[in-house]
Formats: structure tokens, C-alpha cells, sequence
């Protein structure tokens, strides 16, 4: 790499700029780099360090070819490839980081500045913090649309006489051509041209346009490839590292296989290894669920989360991918809450990014049936009945969660009791749906088990009530629909005009107090 014009230009005297860095395999440099109040303060250094933080919690193991991943047993060596690939991305990508910090502190205030653009490793296209970043398109107007250029209609000439301009007038092409840069692909960076007259010779446009339709001809076969591999190997390659790191550093110690590919998430199974901490136990056997990256299918969750007061804030301001990451954080959350009301569910290991690590409910690698799939005993049925009514009300009144997907499909039958499972859509019942995702457990509920012959089991209205401690009396559907919706309204009103909720819903059998 030939950099000497640029490293003699660099008036710098810390340790040695990241191109110099020898082998990219060598053992990752500790010299700490001094920084300057404007390094401290920026926010591109926080998420940097940020990222560093937590790439240091799980130490890169770079000679593990024969890591196991998939089965311990068989020695997959056709992921070595892949493995080398991922840690030499991961290597790219520390190394741009480095180098933008380099750029940075060279470049410190001045007016004239140094670019290290041509040094980095991961095109900009496929680089990671763009994907961090909110969409251009949603923060910047259209900076070309306020002054229009001036355009020659149809005839082909505007003026009259000497003053005649026609469409092969060199200014007036320059700022038509400079207005047409507009067409080119959203992320193809044409500057900013803004307040300027630019006008581009037509050679420049030309060039300048066959530029960017190779590039977004490149960009999207990377990205057909990506996508083709996320479907094809049911997790993308960051993700896949992500394991393999958790594997690398002996927290797990083998990811067997996956046990359910859903439209959201893909579960996966693994034997537990060891704590790097002392008070921490790995459950022996664990459940990983890697919420999916495809962002198609989150689209209408938004409404769960979208109103859940615990994450309106920081909703606004997120990413499709922050999002998911946050669907994790929700489960994650959630199961700690039920966890510590004693409900049997996943107890959580880890979460990393949109991986979450929990226990597993099932042994020897066979998870547990679904409630759906398992034939009980009339006996049994009734158990698992009166269990389920005591763990609604415990998730409501102790945890202040309603489940919001409450059926047979996400109940697990084992150790003779169910386990509640799959908690990243749960709210709390002052959500603005709260009350009729609530309904809507308790329908599925009901239906189930007086499908199932318990005789003994409520009505979808009564156990509505017996859950919440609500007392609506409508005796049919609709109009008890009605009641829970004016209820939901009642709250909202409430939170709008005094900014808070309502003392939540009654959690000893009385109605609501509304202290209005
Ligand atoms: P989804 O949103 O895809 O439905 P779930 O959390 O319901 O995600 O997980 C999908 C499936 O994976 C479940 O139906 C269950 O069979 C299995 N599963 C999930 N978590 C566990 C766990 N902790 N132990 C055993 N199996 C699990
Ligand atoms: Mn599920």
C-alpha cells in the first residue's frame, strides 16, 4: 500500500497510524491513543469505543478453525472460509475506525483537510456505522429543488434576437446537468452543491453519471448476495459471528442446530459452557433466539412497541435495525420480570445485539412440545388450566405485563407445568392496546381448553375479568369489546392531559380508581 505522500503530510507524532499496522492477524495493538477535548466529546468516538467495549466482552479467538459451530463432532471445515471472512470484516472494519480517528486528529479544526477515504478497507457502501445512521433521505430536504434552473422549453431556445439562449447554452446545460445529479442513486454522494452555482460540463456529467449506475449496479449484488445467504443460512454472517464468538469464548459450548425458524426469529439450541464470570452459572442446556435482521416482517409490530411509554422515547429516533435489537431487549426484560414472580419460563443467559441466550426448556436437545402438540390427560388439562389463570394474573398484577401472544403455540409442556415463552411483544396493561391484547389471550385461552374439555374453564369475558380485576359486566362480545376500548381511551385521555397514568388498573378486584 503505497501511502508515504499522505503519511509525510500527516504532522503527527502519537503511535503509528493504522496503514502501518503490520499483519492484520497480528496481536491487536493496546497503545492507547491520546485524545483531544474534541475527541472526547464526539459522538462518532462514543460509538466506536462503544463497539470496542463490546467486542473486549467477548475476547476474538482468532485460531479457532476447528471451533466447533454447528456440532462439535464433525469438524466443518467448509466454515473456515466463512469464519476467516467474518474476522477479516471485523478486521476491515476496526481498522476504518482507527483510521477515521487518525483522519480526525490530523485534520483537528483546520480548514483544509486530509482525507483517508482511499485507505479504508470497507467500501462505503457496505460499511456498518451507514447502517447506524438514520436515512438520509428522511433528514435532508431536497437541497436542489428550491431553485429551479432555469429550463429551455420544447422549441429548444428561450430570448429573442442576439439574445437568443439555446438548450446547448453552456451555463444553462452546466446547472441542468448539476439539477439532473438529483437522479442518481439516494446513497451515490454527489457533494454538497448547495448555494452554489454549479454548472457541469456535459463530459463531467457523463462521467459522473455512468460512475453511479456502476456503483449502484455493485451495491446491489452485494446486497442480493447478503440477502441470499441470510435466507440460505438461516442467520447473516454478523450474526453468525456473534455465535461464534459466544463459542469462541467458551460461554457455549456447542451450538447444535436450530430447533424453530419462525417469521421473526430463528431459535436455536446449544450446550451452555463456561461463565467468564464466577456468580454467573450457564444453564447446561440453552435456547439462543436470534430475532431476524429482514425487516420486512417487524413492519406491523410497530404498534406494540410504538406505544409502549417504556421506549417511546427512544422509538423516534431509531433504526429499523435499533428496533430489532429492541424487540430482544423487550423479551429480555420481560422474562427477567417473570422470572422474578416465579412464572416458569427461559431464564436469560445473555443478550448480545438481537441475540438473546436463555435457558432451554426441554432436555437433551428436544425442546419441549408446544401445548398444541402435546395430548394430556383430562387430569393434566385441568392442571395446566388452573396454572395458566394463576400465571395471567401473576403476569398482571406482579409484573405488569400482559403477554399479547398468548396461545397453545406459546406454551410449553414440560416437567408436568407450562412455561410461558416468547415475551418480546408483551406491554404492560396501560398500553394503549394493552387491555384488548389482553382480550385477545384471554380468547385463545378459553377457546383452548373448553375446546379441550375442561369444563371448569371461564368464559373469554369472565377471565378477563378474573385476570385484570376488572369488572366490566357487558354479556357479549361487542359491547365488552366497547368497554375495553373506552377504557383504553379513558387512560390515554388522561395521560394527555395530565401527562401521567392512571394509578394502573385495580390489582385487588375492585374497579380502576380514576381519580378524576
Ligand atoms: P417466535 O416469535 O418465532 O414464535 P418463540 O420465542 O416462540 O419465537 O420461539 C419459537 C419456537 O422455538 C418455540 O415455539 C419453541 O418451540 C422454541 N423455543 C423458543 N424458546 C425456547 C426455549 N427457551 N426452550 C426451548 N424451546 C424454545
Ligand atoms: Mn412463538
Amino acid at each position: 500500500m503505497d501511502s508515504v505522500g499522505v503519511a509525510a503530510a500527516a504532522p503527527d507524532a502519537g503511535p503509528g497510524p493504522a496503514w502501518q499496522s503490520k499483519c492484520p492477524w497480528g496481536a491487536p495493538s493496546t497503545t492507547s491513543i491520546s485524545c483531544s477535548l474534541a475527541d472526547v466529546m464526539s459522538e462518532q468516538l462514543a460509538k466506536e469505543l462503544q463497539l470496542e467495549e463490546e467486542n473486549a466482552a467477548f475476547p476474538e479467538v482468532v485460531a479457532a478453525a476447528e471451533g466447533p459451530f454447528i456440532t462439535g463432532e464433525n469438524i466443518d471445515t467448509s466454515s473456515d472460509l466463512m469464519l476467516a471472512q467474518m474476522l477479516q470484516m471485523e478486521f476491515d472494519r476496526e481498522y476504518d475506525a482507527q483510521l477515521r480517528r487518525e483522519e480526525k486528529k490530523i485534520n483537528g479544526d483546520s480548514k483544509v483537510s486530509i482525507s483517508f477515504e482511499n485507505y479504508r478497507k470497507v467500501h462505503p457502501y457496505d460499511s456498518d456505522s451507514s447502517e447506524d445512521e438514520v436515512d438520509w433521505q428522511d433528514t435532508r430536504h431536497d437541497p436542489y429543488r428550491a431553485d429551479k434552473p432555469t429550463t429551455t422549453p420544447r422549441r429548444g431556445f428561450i430570448g429573442k434576437g442576439k439574445d437568443i439562449t439555446t438548450k446547448h447554452d453552456e451555463v444553462v446545460c452546466g446547472r441542468k446537468n448539476t439539477a439532473r445529479m438529483e437522479n442518481f442513486a439516494p446513497e451515490f454522494q454527489v457533494g454538497d452543491g448547495i448555494g452554489m452555482d454549479l454548472k457541469l460540463s456535459n463530459q463531467v456529467f457523463n462521467a459522473l453519471k455512468q460512475h453511479a449506475y456502476s456503483e449502484e449496479r455493485r451495491s446491489a449484488r452485494l446486497h442480493e448476495k447478503k440477502e441470499h445467504s441470510t435466507a440460505e443460512k438461516a442467520v447473516d454472517p454478523k450474526t453468525r459471528l456473534l455465535l461464534y464468538k459466544m463459542v469462541n469464548s467458551g460461554m457455549l459450548e456447542t451450538i447444535t442446530g436450530c430447533i424453530s425458524t419462525g417469521k421473526e426469529s430463528v431459535v436455536f439450541h446449544a450446550y451452555g459452557g463456561k461463565s467468564a464470570t464466577e456468580d454467573k452459572v450457564i444453564p447446561p442446556e440453552c435456547a439462543i433466539k436470534v430475532f431476524k435482521t429482514t425487516l420486512n416482517e417487524f413492519k406491523n409490530r410497530d404498534k406494540y412497541i410504538k406505544d409502549d411509554y417504556r421506549f417511546k422515547d427512544r422509538f423516534s429516533k431509531l433504526n429499523p435495525r435499533k428496533i430489532i435489537r429492541m424487540w430482544a431487549e423487550k423479551e429480555m426484560h420481560n422474562l427477567t420480570r417473570m422470572q422474578n414472580a416465579g412464572i416458569p419460563c427461559p431464564q436469560v443467559v445473555i443478550l448480545k445485539k438481537h441475540v438473546l441466550v436463555m435457558s432451554f426448556i426441554g432436555q437433551d436437545q428436544v425442546p419441549a412440545p408446544k401445548l398444541k402438540d402435546v395430548t394430556l390427560s383430562s387430569e393434566d388439562m385441568k392442571k395446566a388450566y388452573y396454572q395458566i389463570l394463576n400465571m395471567m394474573q401473576q403476569l398482571y398484577r406482579e409484573c405488569n405485563l400482559v403477554h399479547a401472544d398468548l396461545s397453545e403455540y406459546n406454551m410449553l409442556w414440560h416437567d408436568g407445568k407450562v412455561w410461558l415463552i416468547d415475551v418480546s411483544q408483551s406491554v404492560e396493561p396501560t398500553h394503549p392496546h394493552g387491555l384488548e391484547f389482553l382480550f385477545r389471550d384471554c380468547r385463545n385461552v378459553s377457546q383452548f381448553f373448553q375446546k379441550g374439555g375442561v369444563a371448569e374453564a371461564l368464559n373469554e369475558r369472565e377471565l378477563f375479568n378474573a385476570v385484570s380485576g376488572l369488572n366490566i359486566t357487558a354479556d357479549n362480545e361487542v359491547d365488552f369489546q366497547a368497554e375495553i376500548e373506552a377504557l383504553e381511551k379513558m387512560n390515554e385521555d388522561h395521560v394527555q392531559n395530565h401527562g401521567k397514568k392512571l394509578s394502573t388498573f385495580s390489582s385487588d378486584g375492585d374497579p380502576p380508581i380514576y381519580d378524576e
